[in-house]
């Protein structure tokens, strides 16, 4: 291991992974820190949903910024992360549901983002096999799309190694030294320690844990989140199905294989680390799927996983400097969470964390709100939540 760098990353997930390579791009020696192998968190069990439809104008920034990338890694980065921008429709259910659709088509669109309002019979069109009369209509927005998560950890990984990136896989990181004051002067690892002045804090649904190594209260925590593929039926070709968010149930579903891939959060699920599958639950979303979508009646699945999802109190993505109980913000100490939304946000979260790390600015988005002060002792935040999002507790097991 080299003992000095400009910047050390920590977490090779897709947030510490593209903000690596962001760092190097910029021209610094980078250190990325990974306790596993890179992209053994969540980022290659992702369903890999692609929205720029956010409830936020930072969340519709973020996808904004993120599918912009996705769609120049040809240039950029030579290995794509499998985008494909096949259209995402959030139908509504009840007539409250279409006052807030319409409200959010309004305020995305004041954004630039290409969306509009479909009544059922235009949704139909777009997506086919969808059951007539299911809905009340829904916003659809025709960049939305999906990325492949494994392939997006292959693009990250080979962008870092071959420009450069110092990668340190099974090199857990320990903690941070300081000199004297407040100066960052080393991460520790348990590979021994890197002299740097900076260092990103990433950690996906173990943020909280790597921010306690660092002195830092982190309100970030982990949940079950399940996802399945079914079998292909003819009836279930991509430009039939399309993408569909069922907000008010915490499900959706893509294209995937001549089948679907569909996703789910459970509201009422206990916060924490959880890989098993809850089968009851999952069968329940199954057949709301059946009852939106006919033709997944009665196909089998070809596979299931369940796998920790990471989550903020309000959904929203944490940008900022690390902040120490007793010294306030930590020089040189930048925190970066995608929120549960590391394949829609993660490479712009990358992008702005970087950006903070070296200039203490971005103009990726506005984060002068997104930073850990927002939070209080309890790890409630000052900030409404993002309304689209799965329902992932509301609290975090570990603020
Ligand atoms: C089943 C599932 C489906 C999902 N579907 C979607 C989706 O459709 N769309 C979407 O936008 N998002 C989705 N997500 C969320 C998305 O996967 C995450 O937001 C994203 O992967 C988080 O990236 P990350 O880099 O922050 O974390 P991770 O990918 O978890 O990476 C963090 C890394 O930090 C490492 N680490 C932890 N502690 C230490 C330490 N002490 N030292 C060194 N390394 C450490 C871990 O080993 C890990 O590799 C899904 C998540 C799950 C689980």
């Amino acid at each position: 291991m080299s003992g000095t760098a400009d910047a050390v990353v920590v977490g090779g997930g897709t947030v510490g992974g593209w903000c690596a390579w962001f760092l190097r791009q910029a021209g610094l020696r980078v250190a990325l820190v990974e306790r596993e192998i890179l992209g053994k968190g969540a980022s290659s069990r992702a369903a890999g949903m692609v929205r720029a439809q956010g409830g936020t104008h930072w969340a519709v920034r973020l996808g904004q910024w993120s599918q912009a990338f996705y769609l120049s890694q040809p240039e950029s980065t030579g290995v794509d992360s499998g985008f494909v921008p096949t259209g995402y429709l959030m139908p509504a259910f009840t007539q409250a549901q279409v006052a807030a659709g319409r409200a959010r088509v309004a305020m995305q669109q004041l954004l630039g983002l290409d969306v509009s309002w479909l009544d059922p019979a235009e949704a139909a069109e777009r997506i086919p096999a969808m059951a007539s009369g299911s809905h009340l209509g829904g916003s659809y927005a025709p960049g939305d799309g999906y990325v492949d998560p494994p392939r997006n950890v292959v693009a990250y990984a080979t962008a870092c190694v071959r420009d450069g990136v110092d990668v340190h896989e099974r090199t857990e990181f320990l903690g941070l030294r300081f000199d004297g004051g407040d100066r960052l002067a080393a991460v520790e690892t348990s590979c021994g320690p890197i002299a740097t002045e900076r260092v990103v804090l990433t950690g996906g649904p173990d943020l909280a844990a790597v921010g306690r190594r660092a002195g830092i209260r982190v309100s970030a925590g982990g949940a079950r989140h399940q996802v399945a593929v079914t079998e292909p039926s003819p009836a279930l070709v991509p430009e039939r199905v399309r993408m569909v968010f069922d907000l008010a149930e915490g499900m959706y579903w893509r294209p995937e294989e001549g089948g679907v891939l569909f996703g789910m959060s459970n509201p009422a699920e206990t916060p924490g680390p959880a890989r098993s599958l809850d089968w009851p639950y999952l069968d329940k979303v199954r057949s709301r799927m059946a009852e939106l979508l006919p033709a997944t009646r009665g196909l089998g699945l070809r596979r299931a996983w369940a796998a920790t999802i990471e989550y903020t109190p309000d959904h929203l993505p944490i940008l900022g400097p690390g902040v120490d109980a007793e010294r306030g913000a930590l020089a040189g100490v930048t925190v970066a969470c995608a929120a549960g939304h590391g394949m829609m946000w993660g490479p712009a979260v990358a992008r702005a964390a970087a950006d903070l790390a070296l200039q203490g600015v971005t103009d990726v988005c506005d984060v002068s709100q997104l930073g850990l002060g927002r939070f209080d002792e309890h790890g409630r935040s000052a900030l409404a939540a993002d309304p689209v999002s799965l329902p992932y507790p509301e609290r975090t097991s570990n603020p």
